[in-house]
């Protein structure tokens, strides 16, 4: 991999200057990085992951102040959740300015922004001065990288240089929420600061648009976030699928340990065995949702065919869980 991957701030910060994307780690998954006022810059992010003009990014600033550049109209509650949750992963939809090129917001008057926290994130932005443009690093519609690795494997002949911060600590993308004017605040994307952290900062939240599709997040597709192996809710499971033929190779993804109720078929005494794996054996909804990503790449490194998965909880992060493995499981 030569010095591909590294821990070189200084080199990227070069790269970037030049107008050169970046490997980049965050707190929720690892970003391909660009100098955001730069559309030559910007272009290259999409030609990389062939991702559509359709879908805007986020800009990721060092500070407040940086944000405050860019966007105009903060509102009471987009003042409040900043203060609240920034450097974090929370992406604050607001109006945006001139300075930002219509290719980062797909041509919408409104820009997503947010601080991640991370320390080599934060002391690369703190170097630069302007804001990096970043969606995740993996093809689109494919799982988001969550190591460094992740980023190479399928990107590392595109991408100059990848800065290495190990896993990421939350391994699921930011919570996306609207602050425009004369509207209340709303919920855009399910993510890794929950609804309720959100409710104790503004009070109750719009969340009506996580419910179904969804036109106004141009991000939010019914299917993203896919494995190349064939994924299935567990309740599909029936007894005719586990006699697929030998060449199927078959795994179950559980939540936890915990014995689950109302299955069709009994996993614990399938002939021949299928394999089990846990998003997090004891329950913690925290360590599934950083490891959730990594077991779906996990699957296809490991070529399995058909894996069938447990729904998480329904409440805190376990909702932002089930978001993409609906995703992830949907009909291409
Ligand atoms: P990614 O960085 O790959 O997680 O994608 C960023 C996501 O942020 C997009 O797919 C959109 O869902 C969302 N997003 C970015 N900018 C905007 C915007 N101006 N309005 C609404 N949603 C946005
Ligand atoms: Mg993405």
């Amino acid at each position: 991999m030569g010095g591909k991957i590294g821990t070189d701030v200084e080199l990227a910060a070069g790269l970037l200057r030049s107008g050169k994307p970046v490997g980049l780690p965050t707190e929720t998954v690892y970003g391909l990085a660009a100098n955001g006022l730069d559309p030559n810059a910007i272009s290259q992010i999409f030609e990389i992951k062939n991702r559509p003009f359709f879908d805007p990014l986020i800009l990721h600033v060092a500070s407040i102040q940086q944000a405050m550049e860019f966007t105009h109209s903060w509102s009471e509650e987009a003042k409040q959740l900043a203060a609240a949750f920034w450097p974090g992963p929370l992406t604050l939809v607001l109006p945006k300015n001139n300075l930002v090129p219509d290719l980062v917001t797909s041509g919408n008057p409104t820009v997503a922004v947010r601080i991640p926290n991370h320390s080599i994130a934060l002391e690369l932005l703190q170097q630069l001065d302007f804001p990096l443009a970043a969606p995740s690093a993996n093809p689109f519609g494919y799982v988001s990288p969550t190591t460094a690795m992740h980023v190479f494997d399928q990107l590392g002949d595109k991408v100059p240089y990848i800065l290495d911060g190990g896993p990421c600590m939350r391994g699921l993308e930011s919570t996306i929420v609207a602050c425009l004017p004369n509207q209340q605040p709303k919920i855009l994307r399910l993510g890794s600061i929950s609804v309720h952290e959100i409710s104790m900062v503004i009070g109750e939240i719009d969340e009506s648009l996580t419910q179904n599709s969804n036109p106004s997040a141009p991000g939010q597709l019914d299917q993203h976030y896919s494995p190349y192996c064939k994924l299935e809710a567990l309740e599909n499971l029936t007894f005719a699928q586990t006699q697929l033929p030998t060449t199927a190779k078959k795994a179950i993804l559980l939540f936890s340990k915990t014995k689950i109720q109302n299955q069709l078929v009994d996993i614990d005494n399938f002939t021949p065995k299928i394999d089990k794996f846990y998003l997090s054996e004891n329950g913690d909804t925290n360590q599934a949702a950083q490891q959730l990503f990594s077991m779906l790449r996990q699957f296809d490194a490991l070529k399995y065919t058909h894996v069938w998965f447990e729904w998480a909880p329904e409440t805190g992060l376990g909702r932002a869980i089930n978001d993409r493995l609906r995703r992830a499981a949907a009909k291409r």
